[in-house]
């Protein structure tokens, strides 16, 4: 396993056959619904802090404080060797960037923040992009693009439903912005969401694209992470010599939306959203 387990998972399709979906009861749900907001309120202290002038590692040790003062533990910290509580990915870097006290935010830079929270033993994963200071037309519609698929992935999200619907939602919403903003995106194909609940990253794997009707049934009690990646321009990776940071192959830029998402009768509950 490499570095590329932590903000998307990436796994193979294959593993849908032969393993089991682990199934939340109300009360577990209800556990991690905390952590999802344990998660939502790092996130929105780093969304208040990231400015012109400030440090990814200081987003980062806010982000931790937050965590720990909530009773909770950043999920991230030494997972598979990840140094830091989120993921902070600049500009070009899709996921999986480190913090570092090298890395001060700029005006006109985009950042996409993931992070992760346990809290009586059950996760909460969620990620945003943000924008320091001034932001081009472009970007903005990336991101739109990106969070508006990850909405669609959220509105799949029935019992019943397969796998694969909420993959093709994510999609189908993808080339509807594509062609409102008239521009193109690449979707991040090698990296996708995730079933998640005792553990940060567990089955199914769900990739942000493909056909409907495919893969595993959704039921009741089952959980999430549903977290599109998209480019301004292609949808080639490249993980840097650091063993984690994947950035776009040609440099363009790139966004990062993600919720924890539980199956309810009441359809999809999303963890990690603010109250
Ligand atoms: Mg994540
Ligand atoms: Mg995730």
């Amino acid at each position: 396993m490499t570095g590329g387990l932590l903000g998307g998972l990436r796994l193979t399709i294959a593993s849908w056959k032969s393993r089991m979906i682990e199934i939340k009861t109300p009360a577990q749900l209800d556990a991690m619904r905390a952590a999802g907001l344990v998660v939502a309120s790092a996130l929105a202290a780093v969304a208040e802090a990231a400015k012109a002038g400030v440090s990814t590692a200081e987003l980062d040790e806010l982000a931790e404080q937050t965590i720990r003062d909530a009773g909770a533990v950043p999920s991230f910290k030494g997972y598979h060797g990840f140094p830091a509580s989120i993921c902070a990915s600049v500009n070009e870097q899709i996921v999986h960037g480190i913090p570092s006290r090298g890395q001060v935010l700029a005006d006109g830079d985009l950042i996409s923040v993931d992070c992760g929270a346990i809290l009586d033993d059950w996760h909460g994963d969620s990620a945003v992009t943000l924008f320091v200071g001034s932001v081009t037309d472009a970007e903005q519609a990336l991101s739109d693009a990106t969070r508006d698929a990850m909405r669609a992935g959220i509105a799949a999200v029935t019992p019943g439903a397969r796998l694969t619907d909420i993959s093709h939602a994510i999609e189908t919403s993808v080339h509807a912005s594509e062609r409102t903003h008239g521009r193109q995106y690449g979707i991040v194909r090698e990296y996708g969401g995730h079933g998640i609940g005792s553990a940060m990253h567990m089955d199914p794997f769900l990739p942000n694209y493909g056909k409907p009707g495919k893969g595993p049934r959704l039921r009741v009690g089952m959980a999430i992470a549903i977290e599109p990646m998209l480019t301004l321009g292609v949808e080639e990776t490249v993980e840097l010599e650091d063993g984690w940071t994947v950035v776009t192959a040609d440099g363009s830029r790139a966004a990062h939306w993600e919720h924890t998402v539980a199956v309810t009768d009441d359809g999809p509950w999303v963890l990690t959203a603010p109250e």
